[in-house]
């Protein structure tokens, strides 16, 4: 198996992006460590799920990743990483003006801050044994703007430039740390979305996708959780052993208008 012997790290991964990244790393052979602050019942069902579905070891901690501490503790109670998958995230949409002050700080903490606070504390043993991989996820929104998202874009622009900074740190230590910056991804909380969007546009589900969620998506087309975690896998393959310090878009085309 081709990650074998590795164990990886996804922070937020008991849904959508971060669960899809974990099940492929767990089928690559990876070690898997699945992360939330519900410490629910069902996610300690859900890393049973995939360790008796892949065969390999899969456990869950909790930790709040709006906080410095419990982002630290993640990694060492996981006993270090090979692999770190920064995933974590929140959403809110308001205007600037309006935009409340507590919602900025935990996008700021939950979407950024904490992929800082993780990589500090994994870099070390990646670097005692030569071989790391970091991958952050991103968004559109870290290349791109939209109206509204004050904190998350700047939050994910912000997980953009620690990529390129932790890269350089990294480089020539077999350390590499890339962001995924995905478009629209067919999770839970997007799916969530559609039957309000319905009512408020009175259009069918089909026509709310590609002329309202889907309009800056060329390809009309959701990407999905399994395209995440296979670039994740790439990322952490030999043949992307000096691709580091950049942005892999996996979104139907949206950067490139
Ligand atoms: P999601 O809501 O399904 O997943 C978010 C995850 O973060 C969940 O597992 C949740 O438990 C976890 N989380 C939230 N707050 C946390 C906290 N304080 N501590 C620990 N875990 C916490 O959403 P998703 O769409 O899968 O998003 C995952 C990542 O992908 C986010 O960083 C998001 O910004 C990014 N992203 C999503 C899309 C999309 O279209 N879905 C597009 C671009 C980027």
């Amino acid at each position: 198996m081709q990650l074998a012997g590795k164990r990886a790290i996804v922070t937020g991964s008991n849904s959508g992006i971060g669960l899809g990244i974990a099940w492929e790393l767990a089928r690559a052979g990876a070690e898997v460590v699945i992360n939330s602050l519900t410490d629910s019942a069902e996610d300690h069902a859900l890393a049973a799920q995939i360790r008796d579905e892949t065969g390999v070891t899969v456990r869950y901690i909790a930790a709040d990743m709006s906080k410095s501490s419990d982002c630290r503790a993640l990694v060492e109670q996981a006993g270090g990483c090979d692999i770190l998958v920064n995933n974590a995230g929140i959403q809110h949409v308001a205007k600037i003006e309006e935009f409340p002050g507590e919602k900025w700080d935990a996008i700021i903490a939950i979407n950024l801050s904490s992929a800082f606070h993780t990589t500090a504390a994994a870099l070390p043993a990646m670097y005692a044994k030569g071989w790391g991989r970091v991958i952050n996820i991103a968004s559109a929104h870290g290349l791109t703007a939209s109206p509204y998202k004050s904190a998350y874009v700047a939050a994910k622009h912000g997980v953009v430039g620690l990529t390129k900074v932790t890269a350089l740190e990294a480089a020539g230590k077999g350390v590499t740390c890339n962001a995924i910056c995905p478009g629209y991804v067919l999770t839970p909380i997007v799916e969530k979305q559609i039957p309000d969007q319905m009512k408020t546009h009175n259009m069918d589900r089909d026509t709310v996708i590609k002329q309202v969620m889907l309009s800056r998506q060329p390809s009309g087309e959701f990407a999905t959780v399994e395209q995440m975690g296979g670039t994740a896998v790439f990322l952490c393959s030999d043949a992307a052993a000096q691709i580091t310090g950049t942005t892999i878009s996996v979104d139907g085309g949206w950067t490139a208008l």
